[in-house]
């Protein structure tokens, strides 16, 4: 925790400004309106390309916490009765009010996350709108009661939901929030206090829906002040998170006590398989720009690139020359393609893999621990590829969320297979092949939830989320939007009008 002093306090409800500074943020929205945290201490915000503290948010505090769930749960009963319509109804207008916000939007995931300003447009930012659309549109495809014998299946609003989100997208917290709603569940989200700016003008704009008070609350705060009571708090019904492994154990052991349903989003190591006779290049260069999207830091990304043993040599040519062509830069700038890490115990974290890989016998394709040439502040990472990657290493084993590429050669597609699930995780990964058949027959051999055939592109209402370690439930599109319903079963008497014909 530190402080900006206390001449930077911003009015309570004042929209952040200046995209230097953005002062400093004491509230939390709770009951339908920003009120004053609890919270004695400050959450730094730092802006990763020029490593200056930029603004503080709330450290978080339990009592803003009880007071949110105590928010929530007093909304549930009349947000729940409504039909699922009326809820759509009463989201609609959220994607107008974001288009005229999306310069601002922009600003601020470019100062918090280092995202390019390209990057910030067009997938943070842009994508927003529509999907949150496409996320009220699944009114149209909940599925009705079911007459299973006697009984009638019904589906009901889980409860109160809790969100944890991280830092690397923080409008994906929509994806957990918007299908909620939509189930008639009522929710309190704790967005990442890395960057939580965007959250807040984001809030502002759920505001002016004039939502029922209580039905959307939003505390900020550190993981152990404000994310580890949330999780704990016997008030949640369902609580979905995303973000690192190690804090999903942390938080399946405080949903215990209450027997809280989960919903975990967690970390990847997801491979790339390029069967001999796929396209090549594509395959190759395409699976670097998989590995480099937002600087680096995507859950799913594909960090792991699995040739023919002997395509080894061409494959890492290949990658270099792709690699060779991103600009490392301020994020602002035109002509950076690839920002910084988000902070500085990531930007060590990441250099440490690189190490890693060089003292572990990995053979340094391009990159390396050392600063991008002309940059001289800023968390950036040189964009690296290795070689002569043995599964066992370190950066074939661990998440790094970083500009890194391990690239790995295998003997025949069991080994590759083999390679391919040899991780902890399961979360993502790809396929590439010389026919969509081939790719589809190898990619039902990987334990993931997602795998990528030929130059197939991510589809945000297929069901997200991984096996193993990657996670527990799903989320997109209707799988998310079940993961916040309860399963009822009403055995009817022979004869009842109730039961549905058929
Ligand atoms: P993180 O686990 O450090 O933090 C995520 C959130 O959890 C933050 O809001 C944080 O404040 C909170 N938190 C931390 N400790 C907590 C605790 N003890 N109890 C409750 N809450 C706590 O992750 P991060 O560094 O913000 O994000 C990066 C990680 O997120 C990566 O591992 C990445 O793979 C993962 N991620 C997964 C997905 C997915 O959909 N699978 C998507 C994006 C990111």
């Amino acid at each position: 925790m530190t402080s900006l002093g206390a001449d930077a306090t911003t009015p309570v409800g004042a929209p952040a400004s200046g995209r230097s500074g953005l002062g400093r943020r004491d509230e939390v929205y709770i009951g339908g309106a920003f009120v004053r945290s609890a919270s004695s201490d400050w959450c730094p915000v730092v802006n990763p390309a020029t490593e200056e503290l930029i603004g503080e948010v709330p450290g978080g505090s339990s009592a803003d916490v009880d007071a949110a769930v105590g928010a929530a749960r007093a909304a549930f009963d009349d947000w729940s009765s409504r039909s699922v319509y009326q809820r759509a109804q009463a989201m609609a207008g959220l994607p107008e009010l974001i288009e005229p916000a999306a310069d601002e939007l922009v600003d601020l995931i470019v100062a918090e996350v280092g995202a390019t300003l390209a990057w910030a447009r067009d997938v943070h930012v842009g994508r927003l709108a529509a999907g949150i659309a496409g996320l009220l549109g699944l009114a149209d495809q909940v599925p009705g009661p079911q007459q299973i014998r006697q009984s009638l299946v019904v589906r009901e609003p889980a409860g109160v939901v809790g969100s944890i989100s991280p830092w690397n997208y923080p409008y994906g917290f929509f994806t957990k929030v918007v299908p909620a709603l939509l189930a008639g569940c009522t929710v309190v989200a704790k967005p990442s206090e890395v960057a939580p700016f965007s959250v807040y003008r984001l809030t502002e704009l759920v505001h002016q829906l004039g939502l029922p008070p209580g039905v959307f609350n939003v505390v900020m705060g550190s993981g152990p002040a404000a994310g580890a009571p949330l999780a704990a708090h016997p008030g949640i019904d369902v609580l979905t998170f995303t973000g690192s492994v190690r804090t999903g154990q942390e938080i399946l052991k405080s949903l215990a006590p209450n027997i809280t349903r989960p919903v975990l989003e967690l970390g990847g190591k997801s491979a790339a398989i390029v069967l001999p006779g796929a396209p090549f290049e594509q395959a190759v260069a395409g699976t670097l720009w998989n590995c480099y999207m937002n600087n680096g830091q995507v859950c799913g990304a594909q960090t792991r690139l699995l040739v023919p043993a002997e395509r080894l040599d061409e494959a890492a040519e290949i990658a270099a020359k792709a690699a060779s062509g991103y600009v490392p830069g301020p994020p602002t700038a035109p002509s950076s393609t690839l920002g910084p890490v988000v902070n500085a115990k990531q930007y060590e974290r990441v250099l440490g893999f690189i190490r890693s890989g060089i003292t572990q016998g990995a053979t340094l394709v391009c990159g390396g621990p050392e600063r991008p040439d002309g940059v001289e502040r800023g968390y950036f990472v040189r964009p690296t590829v290795f070689s002569d990657v043995r599964p066992d290493m370190t950066i074939a084993q661990h998440e790094i969320f970083g500009p890194v590429l391990s690239v790995l050669g295998y003997r025949d597609e069991d080994d590759a297979v083999r390679i391919a699930n040899g991780t902890d995780y399961g979360l993502s990964g790809a396929v590439w092949a010389s026919s969509d058949e081939e790719a589809v027959r190898v990619a039902r051999r990987l334990r993931t939830g997602q795998v990528q055939i030929n130059s197939g592109v991510f589809n945000g209402f297929a069901p997200f989320g991984g096996f193993r370690k990657s996670g527990i439930g799903r989320e997109g599109g209707i799988f998310g939007f079940l993961e916040y319903c309860e399963v009822k079963a009403l055995q009817l008497p022979a004869g009842s009008p109730m039961a549905i014909a058929g």
